[in-house]
């Protein structure tokens, strides 16, 4: 049994762990993001996996990381919630940990740890939408792992819907993920709520008050039947749909994933996704219908993917 590590560094956390060749997780280990320390994480990383291996008998690592990561899988060019900027992580936490090293773009570890096994089993043309704060995506077409000519690709949250719409974090404005996401469904509920308190009475009592509005409580209020918290969801479900038909005219997958967060309210929104989709659909009703499951691997996912990759590298 060959077992890695698979390491996912977001934001604010760093999530590792020993997998094993069925993607099993047999130990955890989780720490902070000194995310404004270039330096601090390499060690973070080094520190949590120099732990797990000492053990545990692994043979390589897998890093995925919130960033745009170069082809040859070593360099995280840019982050947008870390401070990396052209950041060797490879070759940093290689030479710490004294183990072979991969690193991937986090979402695109996801897709790879969903389709080897999780929602994605089984089909060979598989796209991930990870709906969170903002939307990450990941393919993974013909069994390989789609990354693009740099290493940038499958980064569907910022095709732009809506000229000069909402500001995005990437510079620019009405990306997908201003309108189909965590964010958007805060922006949708905050307004809402605004223009006519009586539609959000579980809201306002949850929330104590517009301005601190949590994802949860979206959640929440449209359990309990506030209109402004349900319009919300079937707003993000439109969208969803939308780009989802868009991706189906470039890419005809067999299956999408929806992962991230905001996939934790699946049952809030994917049946409407699964109509709107199918009416959007360029050349629907003489094409096959590709499936939209819900992610199965939780945040685990990343994590998964990456110790796979490590194995496969
Ligand atoms: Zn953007």
């Amino acid at each position: 049994m060959a077992l890695t590590i698979g390491v996912d560094v977001g934001g604010t956390k760093i999530a590792s762990g020993v997998v094993d060749d069925d993607g099993r997780i047999l130990e955890r280990s989780l720490r902070h993001t000194p995310a404004d320390n270039p330096e601090k994480v390499a060690v973070t990383i080094a520190d949590a996996v120099s732990e797990l291996a000492g053990r545990h008998e692994v043979e390589a690592v897998g890093v995925g990381a919130a960033g745009f990561v170069d082809e040859t899988r070593s360099n995280v060019r840019f982050a947008p919630n870390l401070a990396w900027r052209e950041e060797p992580l490879q070759k940093k936490v290689s030479e710490l940990v004294g183990l072979p090293v991969v690193v991937e773009n986090d979402a695109n570890a996801m897709a790879w740890g969903e389709y080897r096994f999780g929602a994605g089993r089984g089909e060979t043309h598989v796209v991930c939408v990870t709906v969170g704060t903002g939307i990450g995506g990941g393919a993974v077409f013909g069994g390989e792992l789609y990354r693009g000519r740099w290493g940038m690709g499958a980064e569907w949250g910022h095709m732009q819907v809506i000229p000069d719409g909402r500001p995005c974090g990437c510079g620019h404005r009405g990306c997908w993920e201003k309108y189909a996401s965590g964010s958007s469904l805060l922006i949708d509920a905050r307004a809402s709520a605004e223009a006519d308190p009586s539609s959000a009475v579980h809201l306002l009592e949850l929330a104590g008050s517009v301005d601190v509005l949590r994802g949860e409580h979206v959640t929440e209020a449209a359990r309990k039947g506030d209109r402004a918290a349900l319009d919300a969801f079937d707003s993000l479900a439109e969208w969803l749909a939308q780009g989802l038909a868009d991706l189906a005219a470039i890419l005809d997958p067999g299956r999408y994933i929806i992962g991230g967060g905001v996939s934790a309210a699946a049952d809030l929104f994917m049946d409407k996704v699964r109509v709107a989709y199918a009416e959007r659909l360029t050349g629907r009703g003489h094409r096959p219908l590709a499936e939209i499951r819900v992610a199965e691997l939780g945040p685990s996912a990343g994590l998964v993917g990456a110790a796979d990759l490590a194995r496969q590298r």
